[in-house]
């Protein structure tokens, strides 16, 4: 799960990372309340920057964090991005709608730094990632520049701190800083249960100072039972409605930009459906593992699901019942083609307990249903009902 830039910052705040001092707005006049709580003078001295608060980066490019130099500016900003869709480089073409804004404080940016904690795979650890080129892509910096990213894929000891600092071009009064925010961010990247902790970029501020400028924070979807705090900062208009829905009735759904619908049962047959489809040209519209103990509720949902999806122009039924009968997937499709028509076609390989039962079910509801007795045919009957 992702959370705002503002709600990450307050929780690295509160583990001791130095962040600018910000007021969440959500229309013009809070934003321009907010330079008053701030302080600051219309003079030219002072810096305000208001930041669309998306779940994507790359704002900067598209015009979502705006610097202002007058409390009319900051209103102004306010103004254009709130109701407004923001396309970024991370949000697809679709673009992603503003609901609020952060105003900060302005910064004197002396440096820009890339620092990220993650859940490394590869190394079986948490690692570090600095760079001295921050403020940057840092997809753009490795191809490019790769000797000016360093992965550290060990405990953060004092010693390794200093290496990361000394990389980062930092002098030696500033090292003892750095390993007091590697520090902080270690203890929030274990306490919150994160997957990743990015600072992008982490400042140096003309007056010596080092501070989170950006931040973006991803925690483990696995660990939210116990993280009540951080699953309060959720926010659904930021996720995909299709994977929401499917949350309430209990299904592992994500959603994938092909277009044949999937309902498999089990997350291994579900991955090796989508293989098969792939291997016949074509691609799934996502992923569904409707689960062992599954209802006929549950499966009708995820059946409306599919058929509302304008995407899915296919919709392939893999079950290989064992603990999930058959019949139970019959039933599902009857219930929802009440209210969700079958538009498009469906085909089904339905094996195991009670196959009879579900193919009967389906048959005598005279359903215009395409039967395949292998995964190998219904994905190439799927792949070309959708071609
Ligand atoms: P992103 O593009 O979505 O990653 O948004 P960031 O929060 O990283 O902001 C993009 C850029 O805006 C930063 O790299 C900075 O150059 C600039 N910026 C953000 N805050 C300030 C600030 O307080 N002062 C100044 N001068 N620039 C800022
Ligand atoms: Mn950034």
């Amino acid at each position: 799960m992702n959370i705002h830039e503002y709600q990450a910052k307050a929780v690295l705040k509160a583990f001791g990372v130095a962040v600018p001092r910000g007021v969440l707005a959500t229309n013009a006049d809070a934003a321009l309340a907010a330079c008053a709580e701030l302080g600051g003078s219309d003079s030219g001295e002072s810096i305000w920057v208001v930041k669309a608060q998306i779940h994507a980066g790359g704002r900067g490019k598209a015009g979502g964090v705006r610097v202002c130099r007058s409390q009319q500016e900051v209103r102004e900003a306010a103004d254009a991005l709130l109701g407004s869709k923001l396309v970024t480089k991370q949000t697809g073409e679709a673009g992603k709608l503003v609901h609020k804004v952060y105003v900060e404080e302005g910064l004197n940016i002396a440096r820009e730094f890339y620092l990220s904690v993650l859940v490394d795979r590869e190394n079986e650890c948490i690692s570090f990632v600095v760079s001295p080129a921050g403020g940057m892509d840092i997809e753009n910096v490795a191809a490019q520049t790769p000797e000016k990213i360093m992965t550290i894929a060990e405990q953060p000891t004092a010693a390794v701190c200093r290496k990361m600092a000394l990389f980062l071009g930092l002098d030696e009064v500033q090292v003892a800083d750095f390993t007091r925010l590697i520090e902080s961010l270690y203890t929030t990247f274990q306490a919150k249960d994160a997957s990743m902790i990015e600072l992008n970029p982490l400042i140096l501020t003309t007056e010596g100072q080092l501070v989170a400028l950006d931040a973006k924070f991803i925690v483990d979807d696995n660990a939210l039972y116990r993280q009540a705090e951080l699953l309060e900062l959720r926010d659904f208009s930021e996720e995909d409605p299709r994977e929401t829905e499917a949350a309430e009735f209990g299904l592992n759904y994500i959603a994938l930009d092909g277009d044949i619908g999937c309902m498999v049962n089990g997350a291994g047959l579900a991955m090796a459906t989508m293989d098969m489809i792939q291997m016949k040209g074509a691609k799934p519209a996502n992923f569904l593992d409707v689960g062992g103990g599954v209802t006929v509720d549950a499966v009708c949902e995820a059946f409306k699901l599919l058929f509302s999806d304008a995407h899915v122009k296919a919709v392939l039924v893999n079950i290989f019942g064992g603990i999930v009968r058959c019949d139970i997937i019959a039933n599902g499709l009857l219930e929802a083609i009440k209210t969700h028509p079958m538009r498009v076609p469906v085909v089904m390989r339905l094996v195991g307990t009670n196959e009879q039962e579900g193919r009967k079910i389906v048959k005598d509801a005279g359903l215009d249903v395409r039967w395949a007795d292998d995964l190998d045919q219904a994905a190439s009957v799927a792949a070309h009902a959708a071609a």
